[in-house]
């Protein structure tokens, strides 16, 4: 037996069919919550009224494509562009150590074993570095991006690790370049 549940659109008072319990329930809480409850075509009239004047947000906030306060959220973690989002780069740190179950950034750091520190502090000081100097910083994208170019540290990260170089001498601006992204993730160790 299936019980069909309806809630009236509380602005044109079209019928709205719930097959599925508990999906007819959060809509009357929505209801209640939110003093109204509305079907597909008054919900989409009713967004773009409250949106009026406020334009569509998309792609990358002004000012960030070569500011180091930006980064990609899925910076060396997607080949997916669709996925990419900007953030300024303290909003996304605290993203990360809350992900990990940390409260600040430097809790979360300092958790990480060596290696993984170590990875963390280059970056954060490459993101210090006046990026837009780079040549072929405009074409910087994301792994499997068509054109699109990849910063590379020229000594690499794994190196600098190995060799005990400072981190600061790795994500320095003279040890920075970019590269094609098929150059660069087949680059190995160097
Ligand atoms: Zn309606």
């Amino acid at each position: 037996m299936t019980i069909d549940k309806t809630h009236k659109c509380t602005k044109c008072s079209t019928e709205l069919l719930y097959t599925n319990t508990g999906s007819w329930y959060n809509a009357r809480r929505r209801r209640e919550k939110q003093g109204f409850l509305h079907c597909k075509k008054c919900a989409d009239e009713h967004a773009s009224e409250a949106n009026k004047g406020n334009p569509k947000i998309t792609g990358r906030p002004k000012g960030s494509k070569n500011n180091p306060n930006y980064i990609p959220h899925n910076r060396g973690k997607s080949e997916n562009i669709k996925n990419i989002g900007w953030h300024k780069k303290e909003t996304r740190m605290l993203q990360i150590a809350r992900r990990n179950g940390y409260d600040t950034y430097k809790e979360y750091r300092d958790s990480l074993p060596e290696w993984k520190a170590y990875t963390v502090d280059v970056w954060r000081v490459t993101n210090q570095q006046p990026l837009d100097l780079l040549e072929n910083i405009d074409k910087r994208g994301v792994n499997g991006q068509d054109g699109a170019y990849t910063l590379d540290h020229r000594v690499s990260i794994k190196r600098g690790f190995i060799e005990n170089i400072p981190p600061e001498e790795i994500g320095h601006i003279d040890n920075l370049q970019m590269l094609p992204w098929e150059e660069n993730i087949t680059k190995g160790w160097r």
